[in-house]
């Protein structure tokens, strides 16, 4: 145990806004059982400029050959989706003329700006396998300047992944965008913001800092914590924090945990979410779907 009140000061908390557990698992595709903690359609605003996270738990798959589950050839447009790889192969092929093996450990980022198709599998061999899948996709919303950036994808190893001890050696911390104590995370983004893969050691303790101008959502992937040491969240809980605030103490559970904490200066614009669209406006809504009916977001070669 470490005592990490002294630590934080004076200096004012991140504050809970609320904790909330995610509705039960449903299937994307027959490849992706999820449990969204939160999606655009959340009248909350505090996980501004993130939109969506889709939480795979780790789950059994049977082998399956000659016939990799999934979710066929789909659109997107007007942000980005974030697919971490926790257990699990994804393959992945896109009209940008993207694509590639997601391995466990890796990351990709993938920006639909003006439009992109694609689609995401099981890989063959993990297909022919099966085993233990576990994964994150987080979609990160594109301010209107950007709305209409060429798509683009970026492949991120596991090796290109900062993975850094904690102080005190309490856990790890795997910096994928934004910075943490001076290090920087392989992830370019549009607007500044940080995606930490959190694991905390059995009863652990620690502090983070992080700027007052973030907005502030913490996923529970495994394990609990003790949030602030006076509020609990439990595997499979989302915690929404209130704006302001500059410190936020942790403190993992007797089985450790596993937390993705995601911060970042809000967008502060209008969200018109709608399927696989995240506009500003349901003008640009309606025609997304006109461009992708009419073959503008290319084909998959
Ligand atoms: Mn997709």
């Amino acid at each position: 145990m470490t005592n990490t009140s002294s630590q934080a000061g004076e200096r004012p908390r991140k504050e809970v806004a609320g904790i909330y557990t995610a509705p039960p698992a449903h299937w994307v595709g027959n490849g992706f059982h999820v449990r969204s903690m939160f999606t655009y359609a959340d009248a909350f605003q505090g996980s501004d400029p993130f939109v969506l996270l889709d939480y795979a738990a780790e789950e059994q798959f049977s082998p399956n050959q000659g016939a990799p589950r999934g979710v066929g050839s789909h659109p997107h447009k007007g942000f980005e989706t974030v697919t971490i790889a926790y257990q699990g192969e994804v393959a992945h092929r896109d009209s940008s003329g993207g694509g590639g093996i997601i391995q466990a450990g890796d990351v990709q980022w993938m920006t639909a700006g003006r439009g992109i198709v694609h689609e995401e599998f099981h890989s063959r061999e993990f297909s022919n396998t099966g085993g233990p899948f576990e994964m994150v996709q987080l979609w990160v919303n594109l301010p209107a300047r950007d709305k209409l950036t060429p798509a683009a994808y970026q492949s991120i190893s596991k090796e290109q992944i900062p993975d850094l001890a904690l102080p005190d050696e309490v856990g790890s911390l795997r910096l994928i965008a934004g910075s943490y104590l001076g290090k920087q995370g392989p992830a370019k983004t549009f607007t500044e913001m940080n995606v930490w893969d959190v694991v905390l050691d059995a009863g652990a303790g620690t502090i983070f800092e992080l700027p007052a101008t973030h907005n502030l959502s913490l996923a529970i992937l495994r394990g609990e914590v003790r949030i602030n040491a006076n509020q609990s969240a439990q595997a499979g809980a989302l915690v929404r924090f209130q704006p302001g605030g500059e410190v936020l103490e942790l403190q993992a559970g007797e089985n450790g945990a596993t937390i993705l904490l995601l911060s970042g200066v809000p967008l502060d614009e209008p969200v018109v979410g709608y399927g696989p669209f995240v506009m500003n406006s349901m003008d640009e809504i309606r025609q997304a779907f006109d461009e992708y009916e009419r073959g503008k977001f290319g084909n998959l070669s």
